[in-house]
């Protein structure tokens, strides 16, 4: 039989910076359903950086590391939109080796996510803005505003049915001029509301610092300023004030990652 094929935008063997305290072989797949105009991979979300690749050819190079990695995590892009052929990489690697499965998504495809729950280890969900707030959603993932709203119950959905998996993460980019410390607080307070008593798993929010790097399409963006770490720490101390459900961090080039709670 012939291998199914993935559509990759390309990968790196050890990687210490995209799962929380772990160590991946990471692999990026493109396009993404999302219009981020923050986005730094927005090549890849694009589908500009493209490779068709037989799933056995990545399998044979997450073989080759994965005596120096704990996990594969696979990310984008949104890895979901690919999750026939995805299905089959993590059910060959689980067969062939001892790594940890992992997904980074933007939490829009709540079904593919639950079709591959009972092979990963560790889901990482981007909470763009308050999903309580369309108008504000939308704006930071360049939908329009009917797009959004979809999006946003299925995110939801997609979270609810992440609880089951060990170890979940969530993702919040604090981009300059769009989120405010009190958005920050409000996506904190429907994780507290979502996650309190209704899973045992290991739960962290990180806080992250946007960063202008050349991959982003749009200049505004591209000119715009890091944002400052004592910033992320600050909104980071504020969640960690109410948190009780889950560990509280923040990222940033300057100082890493740093655990407040
Ligand atoms: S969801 Fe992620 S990959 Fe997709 S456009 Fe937004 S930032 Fe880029």
């Amino acid at each position: 039989m012939t291998s199914p094929y993935l559509i990759v935008a390309g990968w790196r063997e050890v990687s210490l910076v995209d799962v929380l305290e772990g160590v991946s072989f990471t692999l990026w797949l493109s396009y993404c359903n999302f219009r981020c105009p923050w986005c730094s991979n927005s090549k890849i979300a694009r589908g500009l950086l493209k490779k068709r690749l037989p799933v056995d050819r990545v399998v044979e190079a997450v073989k080759a590391a994965a005596s120096f990695v704990d996990y594969l995590h696979v990310t984008g892009g949104e890895p979901t939109l690919q999750l026939k052929p995805l299905k089959k990489l993590f059910l060959k690697i689980r067969e062939l080796t001892n790594l940890s499965l992992s997904i980074n998504t933007n939490g829009s495809n709540p079904l593919a996510v639950k079709e591959l729950l009972p092979l990963l280890d560790h889901i990482a969900i981007d909470i763009k803005a308050p999903l309580t707030d369309p108008y504000k959603y939308s704006n930071v993932i360049g939908l329009s505003l009917s797009e959004t709203k979809e999006y946003i119950s299925k995110i939801a959905e997609t979270v609810n049915v992440s609880l089951q998996v060990p170890f979940l993460e969530f993702r919040t980019t604090v981009v300059p001029g769009l989120l405010t410390v009190d958005d920050v607080l409000k996506i904190a307070d429907y994780l507290e509301k979502t996650v309190s008593k209704r899973t045992k798993s290991r739960v962290a929010f990180v806080i992250q610092q946007f960063i202008p790097y050349n991959g982003i399409l749009v200049e505004r963006y591209r000119k715009l300023k890091r944002t400052p770490p004592d910033i992320l720490k600050e909104i980071a101390v504020r969640v960690a004030e109410s948190a009780r459900s889950f560990e509280v961090y923040y990222r940033s080039l300057e100082e890493g990652v740093q655990k407040i709670k």
